[in-house]
């Protein structure tokens, strides 16, 4: 360094202030911190120590420091001059690197009194070696014959040497980092002075010759000119890493040790399983013998059968140990190919009935008919994973309990769920159930607790996942995936008709992004990824604000922010689009370099819809962009186990399990279909959007909607309809049947014809599934009617006193409704007290029934009505006789309900159908017909809680078009 330093001694922290920060999220906190300056601001060093930037200096002040902090970040260095306290302060911003990686800002303010700023400058080598004392680094110079001069003082300190170290550090002995002798010219610093090459985190040893201890040291050189430009030297900087070196080494020697016990156990086991194999089976063999030999008197028998189940018990003991070991030894080989689940799923229930019976448990399933539902595995594990789950279904479950089986597909995967009615278990069990030999405390059935952790590391095998949620006292459900084979991949499924995209709703397939990003390699990137996505046009902001306006006034469907922007932080951003009416249903996925957990969960916290973490890699890249752009609020659409039965008792299949696959779409194209629509009523929220959700579907299917009939609710008008229909020879009509009785013939003779009928809701009377009609679709009444009793018994915090008012009519609808109502409240809200129950047929009369009722029972708590508009009724009553805190709860979402949750009224919370949903299940299931495709005889579409949280979205769901205006300015 020059002579200037020791002349003209510059202390900066006399002189103002000496900082260092690090990021943290979106902004800048103290490392270190010293200086008059920070005495001028009643701070001492401690208190500043972890604060963020702004708690500790004004804001203006801070508003700069932590603009040019950002750049600083990005590996710029920043000089620049500002007034603080009435003075001026010249400012220094430097990064520094470690392991090529920028972990600290440096700052200098120095004040400067004006006129003799440059004298000031003259001094910024000292300004430079304050900033070298408060490094951990050592930092070097060496020169040509070896020469070292230290710009700090840990140099002495990290090679352990007592002496004058300017020749010394020679001598000193160095270790490769494989622990062999490293040579003084194969030193990084010394090759970078003679060669001229860089080092990059080049690892060194140095042995301590007392102790034999050697200490890991980390070495980053590059080449340097002298100021004279006489002589090449070498710029060393070196950090300790010997900690983090013994731990990395007592992680890897933990490691090894732990596998190298494993493998022994693991090849233990199997050697013992194999010794113990042989005899057994002997033992075994030979029992069966004996138990066929018939003079065998009754106590002898007796034993025989103990010897066959120790035996059996054994045997099932040791094939499992067998596999885990085979498993762990990387020895058991899976042979994937696809099978059929369904012939899998029922070969496993017919296995394990007879053990289910003793129980009198009933197992049910609830699955897709298709007879093609493959999946890739290996049949033979997937029989054993099945039996494993049936088998603990039936095990932990009580006597005349359930199973329900239920399989549906998701994304490109199978799922598989086993609930049971069992005795269950708490959260805390969910992950060690599947460690092996864990069996719950209290487990009294017999067991070896290997049977679930060899069926997860099947499944894993087999490319899918296992989950597990129980509960303890009611019950468990396992649900593990399975992969789809390619070609079978469907392109068509209910459950991605029922995703609406998030404010694009009316656009074509083509949508704006937004990228605001101040560093160009990042955006080139993403431009050169965009290239390459037709259906994406990307515009670009390098600031916040430029970023907002452009937002504001271009029609942009996804924002991609940089979390660390020049004029300010991508919170603020997020918070100004929020904010504005223009942009605040634009979704905005956070791009930062902070990946941990911690600050994704943060940004998702605040309202992101996603996260993107850089480097970006372009897969993830694409397939984030396109999962948020369709994302919706399909998880209000749970996998619910259908409850409602259909009209004649028939047990329902889910809409969520309908799809088509590419081959069945093209089948379905290249025949030209066409369809009707006989509607009951047409003019009604429920009817536009089944006729919608039918449409639609069928025109991604290239089915031509011919006609689409109103009867104004007459019987007479729908025959006539449906006659004019049948002219025009349609292959496919999608009806509401206005009377079961009197259209009856009229769809018959549709059927003679060899129409493919489906039904919405209702079928008419004497025609049969699969001959007459396809399928008649509903929504789940009874898990509405369950969804309205959660809703009451959380409103009513599980106690009180409640009443029903139900529709007086045989209509299975409305009464599935009731009953799912009823017997939840029973079931699962015992402090609940069911007080009343009346009835209507006129919807109109809702507001009657309900001020007799209240009257009746003056200290009711809360009424279910089974549907709006008789709830509506309900909701007057309440209100005349001054019983403003009676909870009511209904089924469907119509315009008024939604307007009284929306303002905290008495209507708190409803089960809606879906209607547009349906309609799209309607038109898969005529696809169905048209391939013929086995058809359930009853589909129903899941039901959908609403409360005033999620309103908006569930509107959305509903009609597939935003709330109106004066809901959404209610909410506000
Ligand atoms: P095993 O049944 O032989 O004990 P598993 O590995 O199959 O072994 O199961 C581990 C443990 O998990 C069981 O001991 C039991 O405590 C619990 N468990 C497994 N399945 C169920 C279930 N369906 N219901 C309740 N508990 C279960």
């Amino acid at each position: 360094m020059s002579d200037s330093i020791s002349n003209t001694p510059l202390n900066v922290t006399e002189r103002g202030l000496v900082c260092r920060f690090t990021k943290r999220r979106s902004t800048f906190i103290f490392t270190y911190c010293d200086g008059i300056l920070l005495d001028n601001f009643g701070f001492s060093q401690e208190d500043v120590y972890g604060k963020k930037l702004e708690d500790i200096f004004p804001s203006e002040l801070s508003g700069i420091i932590n603009k040019y902090c950002y750049q600083a970040w990005e590996g710029q260095f920043i000089q620049y001059e500002t007034k603080l306290t009435g003075n001026d302060y010249i400012a220094f911003l430097a990064p520094l690197f470690n392991n090529g990686e920028i972990v600290e800002v440096i700052g200098t303010f120095i004040q400067s009194n004006k006129p003799s700023l440059e004298n000031e400058l003259v001094n910024t080598d000292s300004l430079y070696e304050d900033v070298l004392q408060t490094m951990s680094e050592a930092v070097i110079i060496i020169e040509k014959d070896g020469k070292v001069t230290a710009l700090n003082e840990n140099f002495q300190k990290m090679i352990g040497l007592i002496g004058d170290y300017t020749y010394g550090w020679k001598e000193v002995e160095y270790v490769a980092e494989d622990g062999s002798h490293l040579p003084y010219s194969e030193l990084p610093g010394v090759k970078t002075l003679e060669k001229g090459i860089s080092f990059h985190n080049s690892i060194v040893g140095v042995k301590d010759i007392e102790n034999n201890q050697i200490k890991w040291l980390s070495v980053n050189s590059k080449p340097l000119t002298m100021r004279d430009h006489s002589d090449r030297a070498s710029l060393v900087s070196i950090s300790d890493i010997t900690e983090r070196k013994e731990m990395e080494n007592t992680c890897i020697q933990a490691k090894e040790e732990a596998e190298k016990a494993n493998r022994a156990k693991s090849d233990f086991l199997s050697k013992m399983s194999h010794e113990l194999r042989t005899p057994l089976n002997g033992i075994f063999g030979f029992a069966q013998l004996l138990e066929l030999d018939d003079s065998l008197n009754d106590q002898q028998r007796d034993y025989v059968q103990e010897i066959l189940k120790g035996g059996s018990f054994l045997l099932s003991l040791i094939n499992e140990v067998l596999d885990l070991s085979r498993i762990e030894t990387g020895k058991l080989k899976v042979s994937i190919e696809e099978v059929p689940l369904l012939n899998v799923i029922d070969e496993c229930i017919n296995i394990v009935q007879p053990l289910a019976k003793k129980k009198n448990i009933r197992i049910q399933k609830q699955l897709d008919l298709q007879h093609h539902m493959v999946v890739l595995a290996d049949p033979v594990r997937l029989r054993q994973i099945l039996l494993n789950l049936l088998e603990n279904a039936i095990k932990y479950n009580r006597q005349n309990g359930n199973i329900m089986i239920n399989s549906y597909l998701e994304g490109d995967d199978q799922f598989v769920h086993i609930v049971d009615t069992g005795v269950g278990f708490s959260v805390v069990e969910y992950h060690k159930i599947f460690v092996p030999f864990y069996r719950v405390e209290g487990t009294e059935e017999e067991g070896t607790g290997i049977g679930l952790s060899l069926v997860k590391q099947l499944v894993q095998q087999m490319g899918g996942n296992i989950s597990v949620r129980s509960k303890k006292g009611k019950g468990s459900e396992f649900c593990f995936s399975l992969p789809l084979p390619k070609k079978l991949k469907p392109v068509i499924r209910w459950e991605d008709e029922v995703e609406p995209l998030k404010s694009v709703e009316g656009k074509s397939e083509h949508y704006t992004l937004l990228y605001i990003e101040d560093n160009d390699s990042n955006l080139n990137l993403v431009k050169n990824i965009i290239k390459s996505q037709p259906s994406y046009t990307l515009l670009s902001a390098s600031n916040g604000k430029e970023g907002l306006e452009k937002a504001a006034f271009e029609k942009v469907d996804l924002i991609l922010l940089d979390l660390s922007l020049p004029d300010m932080n991508g919170y603020e951003v997020f918070d100004m689009l929020k904010a504005k009416e223009q942009t605040k249903d634009i979704a905005v996925i956070a791009v930062s370099a902070n990946a941990m957990p911690l600050d994704i969960q943060h940004t998702l916290e605040k309202g992101f819809d996603n996260y993107l973490s850089k480097p970006i890699h372009v897969k993830e890249f694409l397939n984030t962009v396109s999962e948020t752009l369709n994302n919706s609020i399909t998880q209000n659409i749970p996998h619910h186990t259908i409850l409602s039965t259909g009209p004649y008792g028939e047990e329902a299949v889910s809409a969520k399990t309908l799809q088509l696959s590419l081959t069945e779409l093209k089948k379905i194209k290249e025949k030209k279909y066409r369809a009707a629509i006989a509607m009951h009523y047409a003019d009604n929220d429920w009817s536009k959007s089944q006729i919608a959700g039918v449409t639609s579907t069928f025109e991604k299917m290239g089915v031509e909607v011919i006609a689409v009939t109103d009867a104004q609710f007459k019987w007479e008008k729908q025959v006539e309809d449906i006659e004019t229909i049948l002219i025009q020879k349609p292959d496919i009509i999608v009806s509401i049947p206005v009377d079961p009785i009197f259209t009856a013939s009229v769809y018959k003779k549709a059927a003679n014809a060899g129409v493919k009928l489906v039904f919405m809701d209702n079928v008419p009377k004497g025609l049969e599934h699969g001959k007459d009609y396809v399928s008649i679709v509903s929504a789940d009444n009874f898990g509405n009617g369950i969804e309205a009793a959660h809703i009451m018994g959380q409103e009513l915090g599980g106690k009180g006193k409640v009443g029903i008012i139900n529709h007086n009519a045989d209509f299975f609808a409305t009464k599935q409704r009731t009953e799912g109502f009823e017997e939840t409240i029973k079931q699962q809200y015992p402090s609940i007290e069911l007080v009343a129950q009346e009835g209507f047929t006129d919807p109109s009369h809702g507001e009657k029934v309900a001020v007799d009722m209240i009257r009746k029972n003056p200290d009711m708590n809360g009424m279910f009505v089974v549907w709006d508009v008789p709830a509506e009724g309900a909701m007057k009553a309440a209100e005349a006789v001054g019983k403003s805190d009676l909870v009511i709860t209904t089924i469907d979402l119509g315009f008024n309900a939604a307007l009284e949750m929306a303002k905290d009224g008495s209507i708190q919370g409803l089960g809606a159908q879906l209607p547009y949903q349906q309609g799209v299940a309607e038109a898969i299931l005529a696809g169905y017909a048209l391939l013929r495709k086995q058809t359930p005889p009853y589909v129903a579409v899941p039901a959908l809680r609403v409360t005033k949280e999620n309103l908006l979205e569930a509107w959305r769901l509903v009609y597939n078009e935003d709330a109106p205006d004066l809901i959404q300015r209610t909410l506000k």
